[in-house]
């Protein structure tokens, strides 16, 4: 038996998500994060086990096969997975978020129909824009992948249940903490 409720979080690469996700977490000692498996690379930054599980392209498909994923998903060249047995795991002690693409929160939404839906946007796409090309690591032809990739996010706004703008990263995780409280504490 789970006895934590599931909190499916997305937004488009440049949102500022992880910053947000930061603050959510933080804001309540009942949540675990959800952690996924990925074939991307580690970021300078990441941790193998608390941001992903880093995998090989072969070990991603065994996981396929012997259907240790609740889903998954490619994009960006790359594959991403939410795994089942950490996902239960944390589940029949926390309240869990997941940070999973529209794909992947539709999948989700399948199996636990009572999971929370929540999508983080930008303020506008203009500033997306802004802010995606600010950090300077990115070129151009990428730029424009990730962002026909976030107006496309954009338009599954509608499926989530709550729609939460980032315009300042404090009201917006405050905004999730209050939506999350409403289910958590009820
Ligand atoms: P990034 O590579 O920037 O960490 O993540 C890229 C995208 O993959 C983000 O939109 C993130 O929410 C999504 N993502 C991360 N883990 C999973 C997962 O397990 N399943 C799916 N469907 N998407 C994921």
């Amino acid at each position: 038996m789970s006895k934590g409720h599931l909190f499916v979080i997305s937004g488009a690469s440049g949102v500022g998500k992880s910053t947000v996700l930061g603050k959510v977490m933080a804001g309540r000692d009942d949540l675990a994060f959800s952690v996924s498996a990925t074939t991307r690379s580690p970021r300078p930054n990441e941790v193998e086990g608390v941001h992903y599980y880093f995998v090989s392209n072969a070990q991603f498909q065994k996981m396929i096969d012997e259907d240790a994923f609740v889903e998954y998903d490619g994009h960006m060249n790359k594959f991403y997975g939410t795994p089942r047995q950490q996902l239960e795991e944390k589940l029949s002690r926390a309240n869990v978020i997941l940070d999973i693409e529209p794909n992947g929160a539709f999948a989700v939404q399948k199996k636990r129909p009572d999971a929370v839906l929540i999508f983080i946007a930008p303020p506008s796409m203009e500033e997306l824009e802004r802010r995606v090309r600010s950090r300077g690591d990115t070129q151009e032809d990428q730029i424009k992948i990730r962002l026909e990739r976030a107006s496309w996010e954009m338009e599954q706004r509608p499926k989530y249940h709550h729609v939460v703008i980032n315009d300042q990263v404090d009201t917006c995780a405050d905004e999730i903490l209050k939506i999350i409280a409403q289910t958590a504490d009820k």
